[in-house]
């Protein structure tokens, strides 16, 4: 790792963290130490440092805001990229081009100071462009593969190529990035429609009340645990089987909303980890029905 950090310096890669624990960049606030965070300035830094990577066969994971990922206790022995420098933002008409390093929540505000529609379902979705295009982060029966016409992306061998919607094979909560590792999305095009900036306005307002409502945002999650099993809620199953509030350590079932696991103050990763898997095998158990894990799991293995 040494190694790395002097090329990091003497190539200038951008900005890096040595030895910093992941519960301060992910939303459940669980996870070890990242032996290395870096903050590439621009593509060719980012291409530099793959290069290097890869040569030295060291592993890396690509980080948004660690919104919907569980992170071990165990340190990361690799390299953490954040693209918090790919950050512009092009508003054209209706179509915007926004890089992968960009806050959705903070771009559904823009488009909706512009009188854009489209993008309301993502304004409560606390995640980067990055990792929504990845995820195919969605709500209100919306989601990006609506929305997104094409994305800028490394390729695994890390030629800057362009893969357009239909590419992408969005399905719910899905898409190609999802199972072909090695693609870094670096930015989006979204084509949205002119709308009513009042209606806007409203249905993002009205949606963020019923979040509040709904779902436990005062504390740390990463969001619903499980995938929506076909015509049925994943949250109705465990609060049925009366999981709601059941608790390992300090992670928790929350009374709010049985889908979402709650960091309580102290939980560590295998808190959460133990909590998935118990509420898994419980509904399995109970009512026979194999909820699919919409987290991801990182460095366990
Ligand atoms: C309170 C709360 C509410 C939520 N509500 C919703 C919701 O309504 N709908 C929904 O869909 N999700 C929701 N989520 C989950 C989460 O916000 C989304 O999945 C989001 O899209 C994750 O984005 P991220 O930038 O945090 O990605 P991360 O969690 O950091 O990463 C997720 C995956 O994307 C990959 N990735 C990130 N950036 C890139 C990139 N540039 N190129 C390639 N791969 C990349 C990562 O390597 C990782 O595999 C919620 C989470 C919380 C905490």
């Amino acid at each position: 790792m040494k190694d790395i950090i002097s090329f990091i310096k003497k190539n200038k890669i951008g900005n890096y963290k040595q030895n910093v624990s992941l519960s301060n960049y992910t939303t459940y606030k669980v996870g070890g130490i990242a032996r290395i965070i870096v903050y590439p300035k621009d593509v060719k830094k980012l291409v530099l440092l793959l290069n290097k990577l890869n040569d030295e066969s060291v592993k890396y994971k690509v980080l948004g805001y660690g919104s919907n990922l569980v992170f071990s206790d165990k340190p990361y022995e690799g390299v953490i990229i954040k693209l918090d420098s790919f950050d512009k933002v092009k508003i054209d008409d209706t179509i915007i081009t926004a890089g992968a390093g960009v806050s959705l929540i903070k771009l559904s505000y823009m488009a909706l100071k512009e009188g854009l529609t489209g993008l309301e379902f993502a304004s409560g979705i606390p995640g980067t462009v990055g990792g929504a295009v990845f995820m195919n982060a969605g709500a209100y029966k919306s989601d990006m593969g609506y929305i997104v016409s094409e994305i800028k992306v490394l390729s695994p061998d890390l030629k800057v190529i362009t893969l357009y919607n239909k590419d992408l094979n969005y399905k719910y909560r899905d898409s190609f990035l999802r199972h072909n590792a090695g693609y870094i999305c670096l930015e989006a095009k979204l084509v949205l429609r002119h709308g009513d900036k009042k209606l806007i306005k409203e249905l993002m307002e009205t949606r963020r009340q019923k979040r509040l409502l709904s779902q436990p945002l005062e504390y740390p999650s990463a969001g619903s645990v499980f995938r929506n099993p076909e015509n049925d809620f994943a949250g109705k199953l465990i609060e049925d089987c009366g999981l709601k509030g059941y608790k390992i350590g300090g992670a928790e079932v929350s009374l709010k909303h049985a889908n979402f696991i709650i960091n309580t103050g102290k939980a560590s990763a295998n808190d959460v980890m133990n909590l998935i898997n118990y509420v898994h095998d419980k509904v399995k158990e109970k009512t026979n029905v194999d909820l699919k894990i919409e987290q991801e799991f990182v460095n366990w293995e």
